[in-house]
């Protein structure tokens, strides 16, 4: 079969790293007989550069005609000055709005052979990690109405703002202000929450709804359609926990969890630190899915300008997000399977970038490190 793959690589290490995960993603063509396509778009900083715009509508119309997209990761100290529309990450933000990519997935996991990597203790993941964080993607307030303003004589220009302070108490004084909107639709919340149920019945049956119900009507709404959602899957159990409780039980007992479901911001937020507790940001890939089988896939990490053209990156992230292509938009289980099986013989035989690096292992640079892992396949 040949499959056409949108490719992404972005800035800093993301090139690097992309090109290792091709590599594996070669590989597996070689042995179980598939083709795989790259058709090589610019985003983030360097189509910035090239074409004044960090993501140009060829790159969203080659993403959209793809069976999936491979992404790198885009930004860096040169482009920090840029205003926010010029931005890099405008890149990512453009793709997920532009290709209906709603539902993030990040499963958070920790090899055993990298157990000391983590910051726990060993008695908190003895029997091992293996959480998935879902993420609302596309709403909240990362998206609702935002702005800014300046208070004079106790007034302001924005209507949202005009309306919001008489309410403030105490009066807010003179000076500036800005406003951003959390906002979610009955729509927005039930898909993801579909999306959750689902994957938790192909998981262990566990779902954690986490919200701040007990302040935000946006949250209320969230619970409530948790709920209705959650009698048509009676055999996954549902339980609910607000953010700053669920931000803690991670780092007390993380294994309680097997799907954890939020929305854009608390989700940006958890999904950092369960990362961290899998040990490094190198090791852990994405899946960001619209409806049907299209998503774009990515490292949780970003452009690491401080390792950036070193060979010191590690690309297990970037290879395993490919893996979750194979597995979530071209139905290529087994060849996923292949792909995490060589990434473990990787690590069994001592092979270590320098992030995971410990005495007794090997250490390896991004390059070495994606061929050795292409060999194991
Ligand atoms: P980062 O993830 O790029 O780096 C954080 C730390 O982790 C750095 O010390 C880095 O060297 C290390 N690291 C990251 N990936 C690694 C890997 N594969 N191997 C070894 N070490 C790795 O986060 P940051 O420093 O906060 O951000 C750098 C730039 O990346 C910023 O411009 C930011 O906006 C951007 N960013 C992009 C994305 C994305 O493209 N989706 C995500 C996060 C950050």
């Amino acid at each position: 079969m040949k499959y056409n793959i949108a490719v992404v690589a972005g800035d800093g290490i993301g090139p690097e790293v992309t090109e290792e995960a091709i590599r594996v993603l070669d590989r597996v063509g070689e042995r179980f007989g598939h083709t795989f396509l790259y058709d090589r778009k610019l985003g983030g900083g360097a189509a910035y550069d090239e074409t004044g715009d960090p993501l140009p509508a060829s790159t969203i119309e080659a993403c959209g005609r793809s069976d999936a997209v491979l992404f790198g990761a885009v930004g860096g100290p040169k482009w920090e000055k840029l205003p926010g529309r010029l931005r890099p990450e405008q890149a990512v933000l453009g793709l997920r709005k532009e290709l209906g990519l709603y539902a993030n997935l990040r499963p958070v996991f920790l090899f055993e052979e990298l157990a000391d990597a983590s910051p726990l203790k060993h008695e908190s993941i003895e029997a091992g990690l293996d959480i998935l964080v879902v993420r609302e993607l596309t709403g909240g307030i990362y998206f609702g109405p935002k702005g800014t303003d300046t208070i004079e004589d106790g007034r302001v220009s924005d209507p949202v703002l005009a309306s919001c302070i008489d309410a403030l108490s105490p009066p807010p004084g003179d000076g500036r202000i800005a406003y951003d909107v959390e906002v979610y639709t009955e729509r927005e919340i039930r898909r993801i929450g579909v999306a959750a149920f689902a994957a938790a019945r192909k998981r262990r049956n566990g779902v954690v709804s986490v919200d701040k119900a007990n302040v935000l009507e946006s949250s209320r709404l969230w619970r409530g359609i948790m709920e209705e959602l959650h009698e048509d899957y009676p055999d996954v159990k549902l339980e609910h926990m607000y953010v700053d409780n669920a931000a803690m039980q991670l780092i007390r007992d993380p294994n309680q969890f097997d799907v954890i479901v939020t929305n854009n911001i608390f989700g940006d937020i958890l999904s950092d630190e369960s990362a961290r507790i899998a040990g490094s940001i190198g090791m852990l890939p994405s899946a960001s899915l619209a409806d049907g089988d299209f998503g774009l896939y990515e490292p949780i990490h970003g452009s690491a300008p401080d390792i950036a053209g070193k060979d010191r990156a590690n690309p297990v992230a970037s290879i395993l997000s490919a893996a979750m292509m194979l597995r979530y938009s071209l139905s290529l289980s087994k060849e996923a399977d292949a792909i995490e099986a060589a990434v473990k013989a990787f690590l069994e035989n001592g092979f270590r970038t320098p992030d995971i690096c410990v005495d007794w292992s090997v250490r390896v640079g991004t390059r070495e490190a994606g061929e050795l892992i292409a060999n194991y396949i």
